[in-house]
């Protein structure tokens, strides 16, 4: 199981991050450029994530230079690919881009549109939201004596004190693998093309990701559960059609509110590779044999 969106909501604590990211912008009162309100910020951002949307594939979080996980997957990627655009523009020479990293790397020391995102991420302090059907359901597969393991980018520690604080018995309590750098990228793409038509487009993967592919190796699970298709699901699905793994259990994709409608249509929809991949809107959709 994946943590952030499966255990937890995160839309709150992406949004605070969007906010830290802005108001870091608006401390620097850049009249010059149009951003000395929260309202021009916010209104400049709206048009840049409007702009993305009509290429939702293009930008994301990176690694090795290339997109790990798309934009509008999450509500923490959404805001590292809001940056990953900022510094794409500043690349292709924007002169409002240009002058305000100009401005953020002078008075802040911060070098890139990418570095500003992961200050913003790290300033987070809001307690994390329980999804309350995705402990009954743990629970209840450990009680039936499934082996649950958690597999994800946080901190081992971080999620400990989550487990902690929401009453998750000793008995019965995930293993967590954390630190698992699900996003790192190894050097040849190893891309899949997951679906493909033509009102839709495609959509394309890399699936070369050797920490997370170690971990799946080690644990051998029956079932993975995400809610970020391209961290969490692509490469589980590309090891089931190579063979090395059965996932006889299923592959499970959670829908939250953020999920994006156009992968949702491309997976689900008629041009669909993805056989192997079930949605799921409730907990009691899955269920372990
Ligand atoms: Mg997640």
């Amino acid at each position: 199981m994946d943590f952030d969106g499966i255990y937890t909501d995160p839309t709150d604590e992406g949004e605070a991050c969007s906010q830290y990211f802005s108001d870091k912008i608006l401390s620097l009162g850049l009249k010059e450029i149009n951003l000395e309100t929260r309202e021009k910020v916010e209104s400049w951002f709206g048009e840049l994530r409007a702009r993305q949307a009509a290429q939702p594939f293009l930008y994301g979080w990176r690694s090795e230079g290339r997109v790990s996980a798309f934009t509008f997957e999450d509500p923490f990627i959404r805001n590292i690919g809001l940056a990953d655009y900022l510094d794409h523009l500043v690349g292709k020479g924007d002169a409002k881009c240009k002058l305000l990293l100009k401005h953020l790397s002078k008075s802040e020391k911060i070098l890139t549109f990418g570095e500003l995102s992961e200050w913003s991420f790290h300033q987070l302090t809001l307690k994390k939201k329980i999804d309350s059907g995705a402990k009954n359901w743990v629970e209840q597969a450990m009680r039936d004596g499934h082996e649950v393991f958690i597999v994800s980018n946080s901190a081992k520690e971080k999620i400990e004190e989550f487990l902690n604080q929401n009453g998750f018995d000793h008995a019965l309590r995930p293993k967590v693998y954390g630190g698992a750098k699900k996003f790192g990228l190894g050097k040849k793409p190893n891309q899949v093309v997951f679906a493909d038509n033509e009102e839709d487009g495609q959509l394309k993967v890399d699936t070369d990701r050797p920490f997370y592919e170690q971990a799946l190796l080690e644990i051998k699970p029956d079932a993975v559960i995400g809610d970020v298709f391209c961290l969490d699901l692509s490469l589980p699905i590309r090891l089931k059609r190579e063979g090395k793994l059965a996932f006889k259990g299923g592959i499970f994709f959670r829908h939250r509110d953020y999920t994006p409608s156009k992968m949702v249509d491309l997976i689900t929809g008629r041009g669909t590779k993805v056989p192997e991949v079930t949605l799921i809107r409730e907990w009691s959709q899955i269920k372990l044999q």
